[in-house]
């Protein structure tokens, strides 16, 4: 499934796969788009993925790169961060607390910096090296500087990475560490994302894996879909919940399921779509509400950081997928976020940040609102760590304090009957 060309969402122009991102027509946000194909013996198919490396280069044919970062280019620093192939697991504690039948979590907190964003860093990384950009860059709110600053440090590569002042801590930690050239915006996401493009106009030899790169950058969101397919055994769930931000990783979800249902690699239909937004930060949630086909931006104040786009560039089509996958798109406030991630840590074991939070309420509200069938098949998408957001959890419990004696242990905690 070779990479044709990159086409205009709006207008259907073409273009050739270079660094570019907008219509010069219709201002229109570009896509890769794939020669036709089909395949003759899926079983084989299915064997060939699945003797595949232990990351998203193991479905490199249906990405947007001429050739996975491997053995077979010289140095070995080419490589760079393997992302991917991360746990599915079967949250039967959660679904039993929601009256569900059955829960997937798909933990994407497990790449190696601990989101999702390792996944289209990787990709928008990899054409980046084969376009020939020798720095990389991003604007982002947090995970995505997490994951071009480890990225760039693995590959041997320099980096600009662009924050809003305000970002968490944990985040900011997380990602001047690997010696980025780490630049703090006095502004909202908006801000930076404003300024970077901007600089990608100016700067050559310079790949904004998520301005410039965005096409290759979006593609590798489809790689969720192809794990969750091929780890529920080649079939597809009926209900996916994820988060949405700019609404880039709904819609690819969609889009790797889709193009897996198309060649006959995985069974089953579109599952049904349900996004996740903040309250604070709500323009999709609030377009789907009123029955909007676009979005209007606002200003986000929500304590899910890494959700907080005012205006987000897919969220048209985020809306179009929820609405013609039978799903929907709901927003959460700030407690149930904190309440989210409690509910998933203590029924998992696993603690999400913010973003996860949101996602989690969001089940949460569908289960309690009767909009999940009986028999469904969910998959809950979690995109990012707990540790990095720790502030959220701050005094949602408390822990006994006692002097290290045997009669101070009776006293304060006792034992549980
Ligand atoms: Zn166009």
């Amino acid at each position: 499934m070779a990479a044709e060309s990159l086409r205009c969402r709006e207008c259907g122009e073409a273009y050739s796969l270079d660094a570019h991102y907008v219509c010069e027509r219709c201002f229109g946000p570009l896509e890769v788009a794939y020669a036709e194909r089909t395949i003759s013996d899926v079983g084989e198919a299915r064997r060939r993925i699945q003797a595949g490396p232990q990351n998203i280069w193991r479905y490199a044919e249906f990405l947007p790169i001429d050739a996975p970062p491997g053995p077979s280019l010289r140095a070995s620093s080419r490589f760079g961060l393997p992302a991917g192939c991360t746990p599915l697991i079967k949250a039967d504690r959660l679904a039993e607390r929601l009256g569900l039948r059955e829960v997937w979590v798909k933990n994407d907190a497990a790449n190696p910096t601990h989101s999702f964003k390792d996944r289209v860093v990787s990709v928008a990384s990899a054409r980046a090296r084969e376009l020939g950009f020798d720095v990389l860059a991003c604007a982002s709110t947090g995970n995505l500087a997490n994951a071009v600053a480890a990225q760039a440090a693995a590959l041997g590569l320099e980096s600009y990475v662009f924050i809003p002042a305000d970002l968490e801590e944990q985040k900011i930690l997380a990602t001047g560490v690997y010696g980025t050239n780490l630049v703090k915006v006095k502004g909202n996401y908006d801000d930076v994302n404003r300024l970077c493009t901007e600089l990608s106009g100016e700067k050559e030899g310079w790949a904004f894996v998520n301005v410039n790169m965005r096409p290759y950058y979006a593609e590798g969101s489809k790689t969720i879909a192809y794990e969750v397919a091929e780890q529920l055994g080649w079939e597809t769930p009926d209900r996916v919940v994820a988060p949405i931000a700019s609404g880039s990783l709904f819609t690819k979800i969609a889009k790797g399921f889709s193009e897996w249902l198309e060649l006959g690699l995985c069974t089953g239909g579109l599952p049904a779509f349900n996004g996740a937004q903040a309250a604070g930060c709500n323009p999709v949630a609030a377009a789907f509400e009123s029955g909007a086909d676009v979005c209007r931006p606002v200003k986000p104040d929500t304590i899910a950081k890494s959700l907080a786009i005012g205006n987000p560039a897919d969220g048209p089509y985020a809306l179009e997928l929820a609405r013609k996958s039978g799903g929907a798109i709901d927003q959460v406030a700030d407690d149930e976020i904190r309440a989210g991630i409690r509910l998933l840590a203590e029924t998992t074991g696993i603690f999400t940040e913010t973003a996860g939070g949101v996602t989690t309420a969001t089940l949460a509200k569908l289960a309690e609102r009767g909009d999940i069938g009986s028999d469904e098949r969910v998959v809950l998408v979690i995109t990012g760590e707990g540790l990095k957001t720790l502030d959220a959890v701050r005094g949602t419990f408390e822990a006994y304090e006692i002097e290290p004696s045997y009669d101070a242990f009776e006293a304060q905690v006792g034992v549980r009957a």
